[in-house]
């Protein structure tokens, strides 16, 4: 009994021989082993039972190439061998002992021939099976290809540009260069382009982009090409032997729906090749309205930040002419008091009335710069020494600092360099820290009002103003929010001083920075750039 595995053994030889598994070719290939076997069997005969005197064994060369046709390279080996040894055979039987030149030479002869035509034989099977793999390679690459090509969600067109490509070859070897101005003077020339063009394949996702008639195998339809002007980009880039096309288009559905299309165009580098010219197109429509709409809205933004950045001009006017309005009152009032004198004092009349003559000064410079804050061409800079820019604040700050008994300790550094900045804004911002300080010992009702100011080099670039106060410090609540605008925690407050005095310093590069300081009071840091090159952000 012969067992599975012995067969499958038996079954494994057989095929490792004869060429079984070509695919409908076993019953031509049996035809041709037996025919093989047959003819051995009759050269053999022939050979070692006739008196018939020639290289006969030469023949086994045919059965050779009989059996070529139904077997393997392992198959061709064991034939040659069996032929050989047939030859050999024959040789002994018939030369026992007569064996002489002549038929030793015959022998060499079919030996010879066999074994060339063996190394023939395997020579060709080697190429067969070379030339089967590729194939078969080729045939894998192209069906990943078509499935590629089927399931991607791209739209894709395989289409036939050859003859369009040999028409545009043939009017640029006239010397027309520019399709363009061709196009102008025979109009005609762009509706024969189309006709040129023909659809070999398109994939699913062409359909539902533009509908089935737009992938329909044929001719081209004209409107699933973009306009004219693309369409003219497309034909000079294949007159141009360019690789690639690639623009924003728009292609009109089979439905008349028009699409906004990202199409591209891979132009192969083999002229023979155009015949299946890959296209795809990716629907943008939706991502170009989005875009459109973000522009509206971003336009919209740039229209409210505008009327946001009046807003807060208007509230900073406000909050800056506060302080030199409230002085002009209080001197005007002061003025009025020395005029009531009996003599009236005329010395101090002169006094107040040159202090509001300062402060309207001050107040119409404040406006000026607001303004010039809102005008494209800003603030001219100049070298602010810091001890003058102290100094004169502290007099603008005079009243206000003897109503609340505030006493202003200034530490000076010999040799600080001047700032290059617009004076009134480090004004602001000081007068700012100032009065905030005074605010806040005030509600807190400090017994010692101290005002700290102290100037420092922190590195070669930067000046930095320190202003520190003894009052009751910023609370936990306020830290976070400190500079945000609004941000109060003051009844008549309007959160704007804070928000301002950074946003002046950072347009000139610099800084401002609040914090508690460890041996109690708040204290805020002015950090100046001392050259700002170009204004910032
Ligand atoms: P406003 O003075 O109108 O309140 P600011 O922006 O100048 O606006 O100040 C915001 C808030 O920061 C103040 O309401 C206050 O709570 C806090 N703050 C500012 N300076 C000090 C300071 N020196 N000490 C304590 N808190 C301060």
């Amino acid at each position: 009994m012969v067992s599975a595995t012995s067969a499958g053994g038996t079954m494994s030889t057989a095929s490792t021989i004869f060429r079984f598994r070509d695919v409908g070719g076993s019953g031509h290939n049996l035809a041709f082993g037996l025919i093989a076997v047959a003819l051995a069997a009759a050269v053999f005969y022939v050979d070692t039972y006739t008196d018939i005197e020639g290289a006969v064994a030469v023949l086994y060369v045919v059965t050779m190439l009989l059996a070529a046709q139904a077997t393997t390279r392992t198959g061709l080996l064991v034939i040659a061998a069996v032929c050989a040894a047939l030859t050999l055979l024959s040789y002994a039987t018939t030369h026992r002992n007569d064996a002489d030149l002549q038929s030793t030479i015959r022998l060499i002869v079919a030996l010879a021939a066999l074994f060339v035509t063996t190394m023939l034989l395997l020579k060709t099977e080697s190429a067969r099976l070379a030339l089967l793999s590729i194939n078969s390679a080729l045939k894998d690459s192209e069906a990943r290809y078509r499935s590629i090509f089927d399931r991607t969600r791209v739209a894709l067109w395989e289409r036939d540009y050859s003859k369009l490509r040999s028409y545009l070859m043939d009017i640029r070897a006239q010397g027309i260069t520019d399709i363009k101005a061709h196009a102008r003077i025979n109009p005609a020339v762009v509706h024969h382009c189309v006709g040129l063009i023909e659809v070999v394949a398109a994939n699913e996702a062409a359909r539902e982009l533009l509908g089935p008639q737009s992938a329909a195998v044929g001719t081209l339809r004209r409107s699933a090409l973009p306009g004219q002007e693309k369409f003219l980009d497309v034909l000079q880039a294949i007159m141009d032997d360019a690789r690639v096309f690639e623009d924003k288009v728009e292609a009109r559905a089979d439905n008349g729906e028009d699409k906004l299309v990202l199409l591209s165009i891979s132009f192969p580098e083999d002229p023979a090749a155009f015949n299946r010219v890959v296209v795809s197109m990716v629907d943008i429509t939706q991502r170009e309205m989005a875009l459109k709409a973000i522009a509206e809205a971003q336009a919209e933004l740039t229209k409210a930040s505008k009327a946001a950045t009046v807003g807060a001009m208007s509230a900073s006017l406000a909050h800056e002419l506060n302080q030199p309005l409230g002085a002009i009152v209080v001197n005007s009032q002061t003025l009025l008091r020395w005029l009531d004198r009996d003599p009236p004092d005329l010395i101090a009349v002169r006094r107040s009335a040159e202090r509001m003559i300062r402060d309207s000064q001050r107040a119409s410079e404040i406006i000026q710069n607001t303004r010039s804050l809102l005008s494209p061409s800003s603030n001219k800079l100049e070298n602010v020494s810091l001890d003058r820019l102290i100094d004169e604040t502290m007099a603008l700050m005079e009243h206000e600092l003897q109503r609340s008994g505030t006493t202003v300790l200034v530490d000076r550094m010999p040799d600080i360099p001047p700032v290059s900045a617009v004076k009134i804004e480090l004004q602001q911002v000081l007068i700012n820290l100032m009065t905030n300080a005074i605010q806040a010992m005030d509600e807190a009702g400090s017994a010692q009002r101290i005002i700290e100011i102290a100037m420092e080099r922190p590195d070669i670039d930067h000046v930095s103003i320190a202003v520190r106060d003894s009052g009751p410090g910023i609370t936990e609540d306020a830290k976070a929010k400190l500079f945000a605008p609004f941000f109060t925690t003051k009844v008549t407050g309007m959160g704007m001083g804070l928000s301002i005095c950074r946003s002046t310093l950072e347009a000139r590069g610099g800084k401002l920075d609040g914090t508690n300081h460890p041996e109690g009071g708040a204290i805020f840091e002015m950090r100046l750039l001392i050259k700002p090159e170009v204004e910032h952000g």
